[in-house]
C-alpha cells in the first residue's frame, strides 16, 4: 500500500467481482447476468437526439424514470430512490442508516462486509443454519440496522414475507434493508409490507431480471424519510449518479414488462430442469429462488469443480469461504448452455 493512503484504506479488502471481458468461446455462468438481451424496444430506445443531449447533465432526480416506477409499483415517487446500480443504493444506505454496526448473515453478498470496512462499521455476523438457510429468529431485537439479501446470495435460499415481517416488528427502531436483487425469480417480495413498516427499505436492481447489468441501474423503495436520507447522501456525493441513457433504458424496460416476464419464466424453467438433472447425477442442489444454483458434489470439491469446468470453457463462481468451499454457484444460462454444463459435470465426475 502507498504511504499516502489512510489507515482505513490500508485495512480494506475490496469486493472481488466475477471475471468479465473474457476472450474466446466461453460459457459465462459466473455473475448472474441474464442470458437474454434487453427487450427490442429497450435496444432502440436510445435515439440520436438522446446522445446529442448528453452535452447536458442528466436529470439528477430521474423524474421520468421515477414516474414510471411509481406507476408500475403503485407507490409515490417520493418513496423511490434511484442510483447507479443497487451496489450504490446499498453503499448509500450503509452511510445513511448505520451508526457503528450492522447485522447480516455469514453467508451472503460479499459487498456487505466491504461496505462495513469502508465506512468503519462493525459487522455483526449471524451464522446461517447448517443447511445454509437463514433462521429469522436470530434477527429479533438486534439493536442495529440489518441487511438481508432475499433470496440470499450465493445460496438462492429465501425467507417468506411472514419471516421478514417478524424481523421488521422485532426491530422497529432500526432500519431493515431487504436486498431483492433476485426477487423476480420466485421469492416473496417485502414490498407489500412497506405501508405498515417505516423501517423497511427494499432494494432492487435492473442487473439480473432486466438484462441491464452494464447500464448500472438500481433503486430503493421505502418511507419518504428513508428516501430523503438516501437523497441527502446522493446530493452530497454525486447528484448526477444515473446517466441520461440509463434513465431512458430503465423507463423503456418498465414499458416492456411482458417481455421480461416471459424471459424470467423461461429462466425459472431452465433453472428447475437443470436442478433436476444435477440432482439425478447425485449432486446436492439448494432450493434456489434466484437465477443461479448453488451446487455441491460428494465426488469433487468446489474449487476442483470450478477449475475443471473452466478448463472445459465453462465459467462458474467459487468462493474461498470456509463454510461454502465445497460449493460452486452456477448462473442459469440458455437451455443449450445448461445442457453443456450438465454434460461436462457428468464427464468430470465420471473421470474422477
Ligand atoms: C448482483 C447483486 C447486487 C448488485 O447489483 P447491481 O445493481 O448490479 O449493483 C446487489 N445485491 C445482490 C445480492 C446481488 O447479487
Amino acid at each position: 500500500m502507498s504511504r499516502f493512503t489512510n489507515k482505513r484504506l490500508n485495512r480494506l479488502t475490496p469486493y472481488s467481482p466475477g471475471e468479465q471481458n473474457l476472450v474466446g468461446d466461453i460459457i459465462k455462468l459466473n455473475t448472474n447476468e441474464s442470458p437474454f438481451p434487453p427487450a427490442p424496444s429497450v435496444i432502440t430506445a436510445i435515439k440520436d437526439e438522446t446522445i446529442a443531449s448528453l452535452r447536458l447533465y442528466s436529470d439528477a432526480n430521474s423524474t421520468r424514470l421515477k414516474a414510471g416506477l411509481s406507476r408500475y409499483f403503485k407507490i409515490a415517487p417520493e418513496r423511490i430512490f434511484i442510483a447507479n446500480g443497487s451496489d450504490e443504493v446499498l453503499n448509500f444506505a450503509f452511510m445513511a442508516f448505520c451508526e457503528t454496526a450492522i447485522a447480516f448473515p455469514d453467508i451472503t453478498y460479499g459487498f456487505y462486509p466491504v461496505f462495513c470496512t469502508l465506512h468503519g462499521l462493525d459487522a455483526k455476523i449471524i451464522p446461517v443454519r447448517d443447511d445454509l438457510t437463514i433462521d429469522s429468529t436470530d434477527y429479533l431485537d438486534i439493536g442495529m440496522p440489518i441487511v438481508i439479501a432475499n433470496p440470499n446470495a450465493p445460496t438462492g435460499l429465501s425467507l417468506s414475507a411472514a419471516e421478514i415481517e417478524m424481523i421488521l416488528v422485532a426491530n422497529s427502531s432500526q432500519v431493515v434493508i431487504i436486498d431483492e436483487a433476485y426477487i423476480d425469480f420466485g421469492g416473496e417480495t417485502a414490498l407489500n409490507l412497506l405501508d405498515k413498516y417505516d423501517n423497511l427499505l427494499v432494494v432492487r436492481t435492473y442487473s439480473k431480471s432486466r438484462s441491464l447489468a452494464g447500464a448500472r441501474l438500481g433503486f430503493a423503495i421505502g418511507s419518504e424519510e428513508l428516501i430523503d436520507a438516501l437523497e441527502k447522501i446522493k446530493y452530497s456525493t454525486n447528484p448526477y449518479n444515473v446517466n441520461t441513457l440509463t434513465q431512458k433504458l430503465g423507463l423503456a424496460s418498465i414499458e416492456a414488462d411482458d417481455y421480461y416476464q416471459k424471459k424470467v419464466a423461461s429462466i425459472i424453467k431452465t433453472r428447475d430442469e437443470t436442478s433436476r438433472e444435477l440432482r439425478s447425477q447425485g449432486l446436492s442442489v439448494l432450493n434456489s429462488k434466484a437465477n443461479f444454483l448453488f451446487v455441491r458434489s460428494d465426488a469433487i470439491g468446489g474449487e476442483d469443480l470450478y477449475l475443471s469446468l473452466r478448463e472445459r470453457g465453462i465459467l462458474v463462481r467459487h468462493f474461498a469461504q470456509e463454510r461454502i468451499y465445497d460449493y460452486v454457484r452456477i448462473t442459469i444460462g440458455t437451455p443449450e448452455e445448461m445442457n453443456k454444463l450438465v454434460c461436462e459435470i457428468k464427464n468430470i465426475i465420471e473421470g474422477k
